[in-house]
């Protein structure tokens, strides 16, 4: 995988059902156009939403499946993974920005910064789209409206 260098900002989990303890990132600063995925484990990787054409073709597929994307953005968020590689670990990556603790998987988890936040550089990886590049268009139009209607944006026609 490809791999920028960013700064990212450290913030603790605490995972509220079990106490679970642990960290993650978030890209500091002026990040804007850089979304960060992140799995249910500990990976995260961006997807570059300026230089990769992959992002508006997508965008503009999902736009057409589903016009509610023009409003809120959110149905686009919960497909974008589908449109990247697995992991290395093998997991989805998530762009909805919900995060997981790494131990037992609930979203119930307080996080933030320390106080004050440590930052620091990291190598974040890019996310890859190897499977979706050789796709025809109407495939990637299927792939995007089954990930439509397994989050709940669209009815099973
Ligand atoms: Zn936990």
């Amino acid at each position: 995988m490809i791999a920028n260098e960013r700064l990212v900002e450290i913030w603790n989990l605490n995972c509220r059902p079990h106490g679970h303890r642990s960290r993650t990132f978030v890209i500091a600063g002026d990040a804007y156009g850089q979304l960060l995925g992140r799995t249910t484990s500990k990976e995260i990787a961006e997807f570059n939403s300026w230089e990769d054409p992959a992002f508006d073709e997508a965008l503009g597929l999902t736009r057409h499946l589903c016009p509610q994307t023009e409003k809120t953005g959110a149905p686009f968020q919960d497909v974008l993974g589908f449109v990247c590689d697995l992991s290395p670990g093998g997991r989805r990556y998530s762009f909805a920005g919900e995060i997981h603790c790494p131990e037992c998987g609930t979203t119930e988890v307080e996080y933030g910064p320390d106080e004050p936040p440590e930052i620091r550089p990291m190598e974040v990886p890019q996310v890859s789209h190897r499977s979706w590049d050789n796709l025809t268009t109407s495939q990637k139009n299927q792939l995007l409206k089954e990930a439509l209607i397994e989050k709940g944006w669209m009815e099973k026609s």
